[in-house]
């Protein structure tokens, strides 16, 4: 598929750029990864976190509920609050914000972030805070800032990689003072992400199931796929001063050496070795995720594109999904009719286990 898309702003800084000291005032970098669910974001994540000068803490954004309220087990194999490593940033998120649990958090970050709505009360939150900020702004971006701070001296990491998807966050980051933001625009194919959640799950914590998953209507899917990618490509726009990127799941999987040089450009890490090792086989290990999808508790993540959408979607529905999304799928490269892939290239899974 080509990757030339007419939403895209090309990146414009060279790779392999100093990263920040783990000291001192320098800012701290996140690479933060934004778009739909199920767009392969957390294999994605579990890659760009196994370069040695990151460290890859899942979806910050649900930690509010994933962790302390629905006991997820961080990928580590412990629950998320018996984990030392997000006790520790627990404890000094608390120290910077005064703070006593996550949930206290909750409404500021519902009044900022929170999709209800298609998230337009909260774009104009954020438009007042980016030109006339409250002392609540104020607040709310202090505490943003205080969870990567927390994590930046708890791992000893400066580049953090944040897969938390929402690209309301995304904006709540590139207005917070004290971090080097670089964002990546995940998508994929709409007719993927219907199919991905058509699948039902049951809650099982110790598994990655924080809570029960029924099967979303087709309608439902397309809606949701649209708004997020509509939104992250808005983000991109109002923030050119944060390095950005249009990144798909079908290319990163399929020609990982291409895709992983741009990543390279817009993240200033060289990411060249991991992508030749993921070509060769070799599975990166998530350390210390917490919330996202359950490959993160699979032990190790593969590069194995999963086109199962192809085969399984029923075609009632694969017409459904390109009448009320395809006019956005376009502006991304896909195609009504795309291409079948090569038998090499179909997986059973996004991530598969080692
Ligand atoms: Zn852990």
């Amino acid at each position: 598929m080509s990757s030339s898309v007419s939403l895209d702003v090309p990146a414009t800084l060279p790779a392999s750029e100093p990263v920040p000291s783990t000291v001192g005032t320098d800012p701290i970098r996140v690479i933060y990864v934004m778009g739909a669910g199920r767009s392969g974001s957390t294999a994605l994540e579990g890659m760009l976190g196994d370069h040695e000068d990151t460290v890859a803490v899942g979806e910050i954004a649900a930690i509010f509920s994933s962790i302390w309220d629905e006991r997820c087990h961080c990928s580590c194999g412990e629950r998320g609050p018996d984990c030392d490593v997000w006790r520790g940033i627990f404890d000094r998120w608390c120290e910077l914000t005064g703070l006593s649990s996550f949930e206290e958090n909750g409404p500021l970050n519902s009044k900022y972030e929170s999709l209800k709505r298609f998230g337009l009360p909260q774009w104009r939150h954020q438009m007042r805070a980016a030109h006339e900020p409250t002392e609540e702004d104020a607040i709310w971006l202090e505490r943003t800032r205080a969870i990567y701070q927390a994590v930046a001296e708890v791992t000893g990491k400066r580049v953090i990689i944040d897969s938390s998807k929402n690209p309301l966050r995304a904006r709540s980051l590139c207005l917070t003072p004290g971090l080097d933001v670089r964002l990546i625009h995940l998508t994929r194919d709409v007719r993927g992400v219907v199919w991905s959640r058509l699948k039902a799950y049951r809650k099982d914590p110790k598994n990655g199931f924080g809570k029960e998953h029924a099967p979303v209507p087709v309608w439902r899917s397309v809606g949701y796929w649209g708004l997020t990618n509509l939104t992250a490509s808005a983000v991109r726009r109002a923030h050119p001063e944060c390095l950005s990127m249009l990144l798909r799941y079908e290319d990163y999987t399929a020609e990982p050496i291409r895709e992983f040089a741009r990543i390279s450009e817009v993240t200033g890490l060289d990411y060249g070795p991991i992508a030749e090792r993921l070509v060769a086989g070799h599975p990166v290990r998530p350390q210390h995720t917490c919330a996202g999808n359950p490959v993160r508790m699979q032990g190790a993540i593969r590069l194995a594109p999963d086109y199962q959408w192809m085969e399984n979607l029923p075609e009632s529905m694969k017409r459904r999904s390109w009448l009320l999304g395809g006019w956005l799928a376009r502006c991304y490269g896909y195609e009504k009719h795309p291409a079948v892939p090569e038998p090499q290239q179909v997986g059973q899974v996004t991530a598969k286990a080692a």
